[in-house]
C-alpha cells in the first residue's frame, strides 16, 4: 500500500529531527521510503506562542496495517524523545498518518485521511510536491486540488 506521512518539528534541531525519523521510518520492518519532499519552514497555527515548524511529507510502501502504521510513528517519536505537553505545543517530532493508500478509517485512534490535512498548508505544500495528484477518498480532490483551494 502506497501511504504518506507528515512530519513536523519546532523542537531543537528541527531538520536533524525530521531526518532522524526519516531514517527510523526507512529501518522500520515493512516500510520502503519512495520518496521525500523539501523541507519547508513555516508559522505555528493556533493560539500557543512557541517556534516555527519545520515540516516535510514522505511517501511510503507499507505492508503494514494502518493501526500498525501509527504505532511506528508513536515509537519514533518516543525514540526522539517527544514529550508529550500541551495539545498543539511545541513538539520535537510530529508524525502523522496522513493518507493511506484511498482508504478511509475512523477509530478512536485513527482518522485517516488526518482530519486537519486539508485545511493545512503546511501539510499541503510538502505533500503536493511529491504527490499531486494523490486523492483525498472523503473530499473527492486531489492533493494540487485542496492546495490551490486554501
Ligand atoms: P493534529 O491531529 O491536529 O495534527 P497533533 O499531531 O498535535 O494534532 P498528537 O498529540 O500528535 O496530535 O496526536 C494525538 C492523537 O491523534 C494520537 O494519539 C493518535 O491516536 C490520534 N490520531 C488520529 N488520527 C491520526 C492520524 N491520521 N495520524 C496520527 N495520529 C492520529
Ligand atoms: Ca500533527
Ligand atoms: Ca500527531
Amino acid at each position: 500500500m502506497k501511504a504518506y506521512i507528515g512530519l513536523g518539528s519546532n523542537l531543537g534541531n528541527r531538520e536533524e529531527n525530521i531526518r532522524k525519523a526519516v531514517a527510523l521510518l526507512e529501518k522500520s520492518q515493512g516500510i520502503k521510503l519512495v520518496k521525500l519532499s523539501p523541507f519547508y519552514e513555516t508559522e505555528p497555527v493556533g493560539d500557543i506562542p512557541q517556534g516555527k515548524f519545520i515540516n516535510a511529507a514522505a511517501e511510503i510502501y507499507t505492508a503494514i496495517s494502518p493501526s500498525g502504521l501509527l504505532a511506528v510513528c508513536r515509537n519514533i517519536e518516543d525514540e526522539l524523545g517527544r514529550v508529550r505537553t500541551v495539545k498543539w505545543g511545541p513538539r520535537t517530532i510530529d508524525l502523522d498518518v496522513l493518507l493511506y493508500g484511498e482508504e478511509v478509517i475512523y477509530t478512536a485512534e485513527l482518522t485517516v485521511p488526518h482530519p486537519l490535512m486539508h485545511e493545512r498548508e503546511f501539510v499541503l505544500r510538502p505533500l503536493s510536491d511529491i504527490a499531486p495528484n494523490a486523492y483525498h477518498p472523503v473530499l473527492g480532490k486531489t492533493i494540487q486540488e485542496l492546495l490551490e483551494g486554501l
